[in-house]
């Protein structure tokens, strides 16, 4: 599943290429990806490309359009025939296309004026000045929650998902099912040095390639091959060579080591 580093690659792969760009056209080819008013942005340009968690977003002259690809969803662009799967094209007047192309459908478009009618609703960047480790200390103390769930709560932090999760709390030696009032100073601090070093480190390496991820220029990321712990059950921990295992947490697989990362603290 795209996750921040993902739609950030998209971000920084598409605009020096899509900046300027004018619309001709668009529709949605499955209704439920979008009930876009298409019209409205036609002979407008791409001006700026931008992301708030895992919302990718185009800036036209007037208006925005906002891309989430939720599961399966990625960007294809294209001169020629429109690609299988395509649930919503955007045409433009040097002929190319962009196509949302998503076997699952789940992704969505929007066009509209106000950003925020749409990403209103996310809590902080993590790679943003805003999130420093005061700020993160003074949200986590706010939180009595299971820690994975808590990182995948798109309105405490935005753009981590499934994969960036389980790598965090490997890194920052923290059970998934810790809870969030749980952790001492020392911890709090590991977890937040972890969010920031996790996504950077797979932003530099173009993020992952699950399911049908490509980078803009149709590039797989290499992330995968730095993840430690995430769909590894059975291999060794890099750290002790222990098994990893999985767990279900909050109905989301979760992949971890149990030595590395303990639940319950010894008592002496
Ligand atoms: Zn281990």
């Amino acid at each position: 599943m795209p996750e921040l580093p993902e739609v950030d690659s998209y971000r920084t792969g598409l605009a020096p290429t899509m900046i300027g760009w004018k619309i001709k056209g668009g529709k949605a080819l499955w209704k439920n990806a979008s009930d876009a008013d298409f019209y409205s942005i036609i002979n407008q340009k791409i001006t700026g490309f931008d992301r708030r968690g895992k919302y990718l977003i185009l800036n036209l002259d007037k208006s925005n359009i906002i891309i989430h690809l939720r599961m399966t969803g990625r960007i294809d662009l294209t001169e020629n025939e429109t690609p299988e799967y395509t649930t919503v094209e955007l045409d433009f007047y040097n002929n190319k296309k962009m196509c949302l192309v998503d076997y699952r459908k789940f992704g969505k478009v929007w066009v509209v004026e106000d950003i925020e009618k749409i990403v209103g609703h996310l809590g902080i960047e993590p790679l943003s000045k805003q999130f420093t480790s005061k700020k993160f200390k003074l949200m986590i103390k706010k939180r009595k929650g299971t820690l994975k769930p808590l990182l995948l709560n798109q309105q405490f932090i935005a753009g981590i998902g499934n994969y960036l999760a389980d790598e965090i709390l490997f890194r920052a030696n923290l059970h998934p099912l810790r809870t969030a009032d749980t952790l001492n100073k020392k911890e709090i601090n590991e977890l937040y040095l972890s969010i920031r070093h996790i996504i950077r480190k797979s932003i530099r390496f173009g993020g992952t390639t699950f399911l049908t991820f490509r980078g803009p220029e149709g590039k797989k990321g290499k992330f995968w091959k730095k993840l430690q712990v995430f769909r590894k059950t059975g291999e060794p921990c890099p750290h002790c060579k222990r098994p990893i295992t999985r767990i279900i947490v909050g109905q989301r697989s979760t992949h971890l080591c149990e030595n590395k990362q303990k639940l319950h603290k010894k008592l002496h």
